[in-house]
């Protein structure tokens, strides 16, 4: 079904809703530009995926046999990027195509150069450098999921099918291209990937293709922190944060991203509430186009097994101020192994957390001057979500409310906090030239 010699179902324009109109001008230059020069060039993967269910396509990436050379050179605002995976940038002001070239098969003799050679695999089959290029065909099935390998071209309007995807479109089905196993474990963000699609498109995840999931999850552990936080962000950012959480549970894939909130998780019911409200609050703001950040929901994430870390190290007699900032540290750290937060990240979380214990206090001088911290909207937002969660705070939440309608006036300090400034370069002392 989904070999590389299976002939394309070739679909008219008269047969599918894509039109022009929908596609973003530049990608449609990036397009025009390519065949005019003798290439080939197709609109691929989410883009077409989108506009055939109806929706409107976040980015466009483009699908070319011009190498990355050819294409970096026919256009003077693109640059090269990844050498895992060499693609190009195309950049339109703030909009940027994403050029890739046709991937083909590994087993070629072409890869005469040992030492660089353009596609590596390790012993357990992941792939760290894919860069063997190909044909049309090739290209289709080296795509991760079969409704990301639909192909759009502008020149005769059709759209192109190698791997039945069109018919997985249909049944709202995420299925990968090939065997499961072997897919994941070239590259095991593609089980991430299967359930941000499922969760984004409310799509299944068809049975073969979810089936491993679980057994493989733990391979997540070997892909760097930084790449498994730009994951992050799309599993939480993209407006499906609280379908794709529940996934993530399901397919045991949570306890390889947040080891920590997933073993507190499965014994605290509360915790779950609480992470699945910040989620659900994260979505709605999306969906209001109101502005999002991961801190908050790293907030939720991390809390319960800070929380309980911070009540063992108070029954070891540690003030409660104290007992937070040491659970912080360490379970901060502890999760910097895993993922690559950036401190302009942890540090507004770790604000929230302190702030959690800042606001019990209810009477005293200094109260109002709360109001004016950068950090108190979202810390109240949090105290509202443990009261949701069904934590008793004894009225917190309504204080704090309150507090607020008392004061309407308190200006909002909206400066850099201490943590988040710039560190002042420090001068590199030359090292002293050995007489
Ligand atoms: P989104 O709407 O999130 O942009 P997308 O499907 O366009 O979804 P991208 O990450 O932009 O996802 O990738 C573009 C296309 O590249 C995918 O549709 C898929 O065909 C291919 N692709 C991306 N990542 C992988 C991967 N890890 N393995 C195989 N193919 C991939
Ligand atoms: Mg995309």
């Amino acid at each position: 079904m989904t070999s590389a010699t299976q002939a394309a179902t070739r679909i008219p324009r008269d047969g599918h809703p894509v039109s022009r109109k929908h596609i973003s001008e530049s990608a449609l230059k990036v397009m025009s530009r390519l065949s005019s020069q003798g290439f080939e060039a197709y609109l691929v993967g989410g883009a077409v995926r989108d506009l055939l269910l109806g929706g409107h396509p976040k980015d466009f990436d483009v699908a070319t046999d011009a190498t990355p050379e050819e294409v970096h050179e026919l256009f003077r605002n693109s640059r090269i990027i990844g050498r895992r995976f060499r693609i190009v940038h195309v950049r339109f002001g703030r909009e940027i195509i994403e050029v890739t070239t046709f991937r083909g098969h590994h087993d070629s003799d072409e890869q005469e150069d040992k030492r660089r050679p353009a596609a590596k695999q390790s012993d357990s089959g992941m792939l760290l450098r894919d860069n063997v290029f190909g044909s049309l065909e090739e290209d289709a099935v080296r795509r991760d999921f079969t409704v990301n390998a639909l192909y759009y071209s502008s020149k005769d309007f059709c759209v192109y099918d190698y791997v039945d995807g069109l018919r997985d479109l249909e049944h709202r089905q995420i299925r990968i291209i090939g065997d499961a196993e072997k897919r994941y474990r070239e590259d095991p963000v593609r089980m991430l990937r299967a359930v941000r699609f499922a969760a984004k498109l409310d799509f299944d995840i068809a049975e073969s293709t979810a089936e491993p999931i679980p057994e493989l999850s733990h391979m997540l552990e070997a892909i760097p922190a930084a790449r498994l936080f730009d994951e992050m962000l799309k599993l939480f950012m993209a407006g499906y944060a609280l379908p794709t959480f529940r996934l993530l549970r399901k397919y045991q894939l949570l306890e390889h991203l947040f080891p920590a909130t997933a073993s507190e998780l499965d014994m605290n019911p509360r915790a779950v509430k609480l992470v699945e409200a910040a989620m659900a609050s994260t979505d709605a703001r999306v969906a209001e186009d109101k502005p999002v950040t991961p801190a908050f929901i790293l907030a939720a994430l991390l809390w319960p097994p800070v929380v309980e870390l911070k009540k063992s190290l108070e029954d070891n007699g540690l003030a409660p101020m104290e007992a937070l900032a040491e659970a912080a540290s360490s379970l901060t750290q502890e999760q910097l192994h895993h993922i690559a937060i950036p401190r302009r990240f942890t540090a507004p979380m770790r604000e929230i957390w302190e702030f959690q214990l800042r606001l019990q206090k209810r009477k005293g001088r200094g109260l109002v001057k709360h109001l004016s911290h950068r950090r108190f909207r979202a810390a109240y937002d949090f105290l509202l979500l443990r009261e949701q969660s069904g934590e008793d705070l004894e009225g917190l939440g309504k204080f704090w409310t309150e507090m607020q309608e008392k004061h309407p006036d308190v200006e909002v300090d909206t400066g850099p906090s201490e943590e988040e400034k710039p560190r002042p370069r420090r001068r590199r002392r030359r090292r002293k030239r050995p007489q």
